[in-house]
């Protein structure tokens, strides 16, 4: 659950000053990224926890609202649910996360879904879980032959073996700083050709098609809020791809879904219907 205050002025460390508004919008990386694929027309399940707090009730209501599968989503009753306390002030934002019940994804707890992961055309996970749990999912994917899409934010460095075993991978470019150190990214594109795709902000997309690196670029628009272009880009990506659709169509896709994100305010408010796509789109 994101708790966003807007305030004309940051407060200084010791210091109380009065802000002007305050929301409570559901957020988090996976959840916006399951809320976006299913607007986009996909038959989505949720992995993960809540707390046994009233956020958590209002976390799942949310996801049912959308269409998203709750099954495999617990209230943890003795941990918090997962939250971010955004302060913006003076054009910018200060965030602190709190990740309570995430961090009872544990690798168990996801062995849990083991059915319907083993029926599912992608998973999508990011990195708000534990990372004994994103290796955990990495390897049980590839032994169930599921296709693993891994967005690997917020950044943090990961084993050789989660990115062998991914079947793509989606870093903003600060992101693939941290991922690829000792080669540049332009190396790290070349040795994951159809796999690695750097997302570059308003430029749009940079991949390798396995001979030559291309730039698929963002679609020009008046953006509002940045916030959550990235989760939708990812989960158009997923769904686009899961339908079997090119590479290149799958991350035009992406980039066009992003772009309408960007024109509305909120992360999960801006994510487009599938019809929206497909119309901007011609
Ligand atoms: P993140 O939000 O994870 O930092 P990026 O900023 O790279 O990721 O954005 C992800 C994708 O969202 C981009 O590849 C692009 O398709 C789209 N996007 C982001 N910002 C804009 C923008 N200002 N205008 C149009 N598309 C955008």
């Amino acid at each position: 659950m994101d708790l966003v205050v807007t305030s004309a002025k940051r407060p200084e460390a010791g210091e109380t000053v009065l802000g002007d508004s305050f929301k409570t919008v559901p957020g988090g990386k996976g959840a916006n990224q399951a809320v976006a694929a299913a607007r986009l027309g996909a038959e989505v399940y949720m992995i993960g926890c809540v707390g046994g707090d009233h956020y958590g009730k209002s976390i799942i209501d949310n996801f049912q609202t959308n269409g998203v599968r709750t099954d495999y989503v617990e209230p943890v009753t003795e941990m918090e649910s997962g939250t971010a306390h955004i302060i913006l002030a003076e054009g910018d934002n200060s965030i602190v996360v709190v990740k309570g019940a995430n961090d009872a994804v544990t690798p168990a707890y996801v062995e849990k879904a083991k059915p319907v992961i083993a029926q599912a055309d992608m998973v999508l996970i990011q990195q708000e879980i534990p990372e004994e749990t994103v290796e955990y999912t990495a390897g049980l994917c590839h032994e169930l032959g599921v296709p693993l899409l891994l967005n690997p934010a917020p950044a943090r460095p990961i084993s050789e073996n989660i990115v062998e075993k991914a079947a793509y991978i989606t870093p903003n470019e600060h992101e693939a700083a941290l991922l690829f150190t000792g080669m540049s990214q332009g190396e790290a594109l070349k040795k994951y050709p159809k796999k690695l795709f750097i997302t570059e902000g308003k430029r749009g997309v940079r991949y390798s098609d396995g001979e030559n690196e291309v730039l698929i670029p963002a679609y020009p628009v008046a953006a509002v809020d940045t916030t959550g272009a990235g989760d939708t880009f990812n989960a158009a990506l997923a769904v686009a791809l899961a339908e079997g659709k090119t590479v290149e169509d799958s991350l035009r896709f992406a980039n066009r879904a992003a772009s309408l994100s960007v024109m509305k305010f909120g992360a999960q408010g801006g994510m487009p219907l599938r019809k929206e796509v497909e119309d901007a789109l011609k």
